[in-house]
């Protein structure tokens, strides 16, 4: 019986895609959402949170893989630009006794310079351009 319901669903999902870091993400959302609305009982945040969820089921059971995996890698670029961005936010903390980070003119690339009040002149290791920087904190 229960071996039965299993090879179904297996037949089922066969050439479907399932379940990736998305999908989970979008769950997450679902649920945080849901948590939040039953505070404040907004209408349109009832709206967003099913959307989601039809989404997420939809991706879930969808036979356009390709299409499916695109979608996930353009998501995993923008979760990893978001965790760099708080990464570097954790490293101006930890280190704001010690040093400033100022980003290059010329190549945005972020620099870590030691604390040094006024006006510096400072070559960046990247690209190799001088540059003044005003430290005043
Ligand atoms: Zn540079």
């Amino acid at each position: 019986m229960f071996r039965k319901f299993v090879d179904a669903l297996r037949r089922f999902m066969y050439g479907r895609y399932g379940g990736d870091q998305l999908y989970f993400a979008l769950i997450i959302i679902f649920f945080v959402i849901s948590v939040v609305n039953t505070f404040i009982g907004s209408y349109l945040l009832w709206i967003l949170q099913y959307v989601l969820l039809i989404w997420a089921v939809y991706r879930y059971f969808s036979r356009n893989i390709y299409k499916r995996r695109q979608e996930n890698r353009k998501f995993l670029g923008i979760w990893q630009s978001i965790k760099n961005f708080f990464a570097y936010l954790g490293d101006k903390f930890r280190d704001r006794k010690v040093c400033r980070y100022r980003k290059c003119k010329h190549c945005h690339a972020a620099l870590r310079l030691p604390i040094k009040k006024g006006k510096n002149s400072v070559k960046c290791p990247r690209c190799g351009k001088s540059f003044k920087v005003n430290i005043w904190i």
